[in-house]
């Protein structure tokens, strides 16, 4: 299973897929729920509303390491995920990116039927939100002409650089993703300027060494300061104004790509009338299952007494979540605990997927 290669993979994106259990979320413990999913014998779906899988560990620590991982003395976030894609790989579960879930609705069988934002509809026996502190969002501008000029002038993200080339850019952030793409544009735009609102960068010390002798050398120009206005007569984006200790300066700028990182949302979930907390989703502990029948929460979203948002701690509420959702998929059905260590057909499938 690839990070990426279900995204949009669904060749009608409005006809509802039918699956046991539907996971909200592709962080570390939405990843193990869909191995777990599939040792007990449940199919699954994974949405996330990121373009690509990991969570909190690739989204805000990937190169740090983790000690706490059961098993694993050390290893950084971005090999845990690599590591629980290669276990979930027997099961070739679709993953679903840049898919924000939506409406919830329940139809009479008791099945769900879960929309996202971008069009997909999921029919599912029970629903695992795995969703952490809720789906990330960009950390918008707080100007009010920068919305009209989304997409055309004002950016979250880069997608491609040959959107910018030959234009005045100003990158703003002080992170590694604004740090990196600055480094990256200043070889395409007609002037790059780099603006943070300190001297001081949250990125890693090679990027913003990198970024000083880019400036150094006359590559690109760095502004401290704030972005205060954007002068752009007709819709279209001539100059920035920077807000800084004494005035403000105007920055020529065609393209404007706003870096300051991402910031997370319960969103829509708060609406499916489950019991809420501070946030997060109130759950029975001896299966993880919200006060909505068929509807469970594990990890960082989960709450309950003396709860710890450990990793370890979401794989276990994932785990038990599971052989609660299959009573909801196969009522009919009793399932028999079988260990790993002693499932053939489990051991078929991980070693024909070993290479
Ligand atoms: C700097 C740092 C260091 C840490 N170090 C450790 C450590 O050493 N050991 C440890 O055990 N823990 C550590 N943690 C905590 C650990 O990362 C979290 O406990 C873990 O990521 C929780 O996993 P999760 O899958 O529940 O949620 P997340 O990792 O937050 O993933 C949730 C996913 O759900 C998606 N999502 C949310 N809402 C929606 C929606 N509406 N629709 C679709 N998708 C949605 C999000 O986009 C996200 O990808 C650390 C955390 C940080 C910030």
């Amino acid at each position: 299973m690839e990070a990426d290669a279900n995204s949009g993979a669904h060749e009608d994106p409005r006809a509802p897929i039918r699956t046991d259990v539907l996971i909200v979320g592709a962080g570390p413990v939405g990843l193990f729920a869909a191995f777990e999913a599939g040792v007990i014998g449940l199919s699954c779906q994974i949405v996330d509303a990121l373009g690509r899988v990991g969570g909190q560990c690739i989204e805000l620590y990937p190169d740090k390491p983790i000690y706490d991982i059961p098993a694993i003395p050390s290893c950084t976030a971005r090999e845990l995920v690599e590591r629980l894609m290669q276990q979930c790989r027997p099961f070739d579960v679709p993953i679903h990116l840049d898919q924000r879930v939506m409406d919830l609705t329940q139809r009479d069988d008791g099945r769900f039927t879960v929309r996202t934002e971008q069009g997909m509809t999921f029919d599912a026996a029970a629903i695992l939100i795995a969703a952490g502190n809720g789906a990330f969002q960009p950390q918008r501008l707080l100007l009010p002409d920068a919305t009209a000029l989304e997409e055309r002038h004002v950016f979250y993200s880069v997608a491609r650089l040959a959107d910018f080339a030959g234009k005045h850019v100003v990158v703003a952030g002080g992170g590694d993703s604004a740090l990196d793409w600055a480094l990256a544009l200043r070889h395409v735009a007609q002037r790059l300027t780099l603006v943070h609102r300190r001297n001081g960068f949250s990125a890693t010390a090679s990027s913003v060494d990198s970024m000083k002798r880019a400036v150094a050398a006359g590559e690109m120009d760095f502004v401290v300061g704030m972005i205060g206005g954007l002068d752009a007569p007709g819709g279209a984006l001539h100059s920035v104004a920077v807000k800084q200790v004494e005035g403000s300066v105007e920055i020529p700028a065609d393209m404007l790509a706003v870096l300051y990182g991402l910031v997370a949302d319960l969103g829509p979930i708060a609406n499916w009338g489950l019991e809420i907390r501070g946030g997060r989703i109130e759950v029975d502990t001896s299966n993880y299952e919200s006060s909505r029948q068929g509807i469970f929460a594990v990890g960082d979203i989960a709450n309950y007494p003396n709860k710890q948002k450990l990793i370890l701690s979401g794989f276990h509420e994932a785990s038990l979540a599971l052989r609660k959702a299959y009573a909801y998929a196969y009522p009919e059905k009793k399932r028999v605990h079988v260990h790993s260590s002693y499932d053939a057909k489990l051991a078929e499938r991980v070693q024909a997927t070993a290479t």
